[in-house]
This record gives C-alpha cells, structure tokens and sequence, in this order.
C-alpha cells in the first residue's frame, strides 16, 4: 500500500492534527492540497512539506462554509495536478457552553463548518473521484461521534452526523469506488484542545490540571494524549487501503477512552 502520485485535498490543514496528516500522505509521495481558511499558513505548511518530500503540496483558501470558494479551491487542485483522489473533511472548531447558554449563532456556526463544510467538499470531489475510477473521503469525527460530553451540544451532533454522512457516501459511492470512513481520535494536544483547557476550568469550575486528568484523560487506559501522528497513521490506512472492504467504518484512536 502506498500513495504515491496520489492527488488529496486536506481541509484545515495550515496546522494541527490535518497538517500531520498532509505530512504523512507526502512523505508516501502524495500530492496535498492544504486548504485552509489561513491562505498566509497554508501556504507556508505547503512550502514546508514540499521541501520534506517526495511528494509535494500546494497551499489554497478555503472557507469550507462557503460553496461557490469550495468549488473554486477542488477546481484549482484539479486542474493543477489533473483530478481527485483523496478528501480529508478535517477543518473543524470546538465552542463550549452549557445548552441552556449556548448562543444560537454558535451552535450554527460549529455546525455549518463541520457538517456544510463535509458536505460541500464531498459534493464538490466525488466528479473528480468517479472520472479516476474511485477515491477515499476521510472526516474526521472524534470520539464525540459515539460518546457525550457535557458543554459540548453542537460538537457532539455535529461529530454524530459525520458517522450517518460516511455510511450514505459509502453506499451511494459503491458503484464508483468511492470510500469513506470516519477517524474518532480522543484528546490530541492542538490549539483547539489547548483553548478548551482553561474554558471548560471556567465553566465547571474545576482546575485546569482537572481538565485534562479528569476530563480528557480519565478514561485512557494510560492517561495519555493521542498525538497528531497516531491519527495521522489512520488517515494513511484509509486512504491507501486498497479495497472497498473499509468503506463505512469509523475507528476510534484514542488510548482506550471509548472501546467499540
Ligand atoms: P486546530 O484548531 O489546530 O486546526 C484547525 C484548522 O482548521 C486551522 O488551521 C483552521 O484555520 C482551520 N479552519 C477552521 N475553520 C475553517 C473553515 N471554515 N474553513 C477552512 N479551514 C478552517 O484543530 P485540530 O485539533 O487540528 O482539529 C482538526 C479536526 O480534528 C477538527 O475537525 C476537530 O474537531 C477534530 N478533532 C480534534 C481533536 C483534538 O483533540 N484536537 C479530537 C478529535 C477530533
């Protein structure tokens, strides 16, 4: 298995958990699209990993909200590089409140980036995957897709629906090889995780230092962080697998918080 000469668009990928994906996929030779809402830092991730190797990336705008930018940003990926083959829905943000609090302008926002967002980049990549003979779309849910947690409403159902998501594209994919599945990771130390910290200390008026041993890490079997690199790994197996024999599953990566 490897993706050599594969073409990929990784949505927030400028840094976090889709820049090491995007990092694992060249480093196997992958061509990435980062497609960012930060053009400046998707651009300077793209130089990065292009002067890495062997394969190489491009940095692209993308507010992944927006259809009309959506279309333009797979457009521009596939007449550079000449089709699709790999999507990571991966661009997402965390807003916490309590329900009763929670504003409704940010309950449609967290939304419309991780659901729109997943759908406007799936519609606008499936032509390309089907005119190569199939493709893989990756979202990345979490272990929210499957498990609850409080002051966290609109991520929870949005990472939920990604589960329904994946299983339609897989069946109405089939016929075209197109694949998908969804990566579950637990608490990986990125700037959205780090923002968390002090936030949810806050509203449940606990310490940080509770934050993470209770809360993020109490249910690990070894009271450790996922890493950018372990759900990197996943993200290459799917995308790189060479049957339809995954299509529609999601596997949680999470040192044991959540075993299904
Ligand atoms: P991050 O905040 O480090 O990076 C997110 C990236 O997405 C940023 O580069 C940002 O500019 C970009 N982005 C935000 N809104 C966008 C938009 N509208 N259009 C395009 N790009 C946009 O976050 P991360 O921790 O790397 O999270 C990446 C994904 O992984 C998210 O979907 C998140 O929900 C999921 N996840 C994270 C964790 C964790 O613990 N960090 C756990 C499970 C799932």
């Amino acid at each position: 298995m490897n993706m050599k000469g594969k073409i990929c668009i990784v949505t927030g990928a400028a840094r976090g958990i889709g820049m090491a994906i995007a990092k694992r996929y060249v480093q196997d030779g992958a061509k990435v699209a980062i497609a960012d809402l930060n053009l400046d830092e998707a651009k300077k991730t793209a130089a990065e990993l292009t002067k890495m190797g062997p394969g190489e990336a491009m940095g692209i705008a993308m507010n992944v909200t927006d259809e009309v930018v959506v279309n333009a940003g797979v457009e521009e990926v596939a007449k550079a590089w000449g089709g699709i083959d790999v999507l990571v829905s991966n661009a997402g943000i965390q807003i916490v409140h309590k329900l009763e609090d929670f504003p409704f302008e940010d309950w449609k926002k967290l939304l419309s980036i991780h659901l729109d967002g997943a759908f406007l980049t799936t519609k606008a990549c499936i032509p390309h995957m089907k005119t190569r003979g199939g493709g893989s779309v990756i979202y990345m849910g979490s272990v929210h897709s499957k498990e609850a947690s409080p002051l966290k409403s609109a991520y929870v159902t949005a990472k939920h629906g990604l589960l329904g998501l994946a299983r339609v594209v897989s069946k109405e994919g089939a016929e075209y090889g197109v694949r998908a599945n969804v990566i579950c990771p637990g608490f990986v130390k990125t700037p959205l995780v780090e923002k968390q910290i002090p936030e949810q200390a806050k509203e449940l008026g606990i310490s940080e230092e509770e934050v993470v041993n209770k809360i993020m890490l109490g249910d690990t079997v070894d009271q450790e962080f996922t890493t950018v690199e372990d759900v990197a790994e996943l993200a290459w197996l799917f995308a790189a697998f060479p049957t339809n024999a995954l299509t529609g599953q999601s596997m949680v990566v999470s040192h044991g918080w959540y075993m299904n």
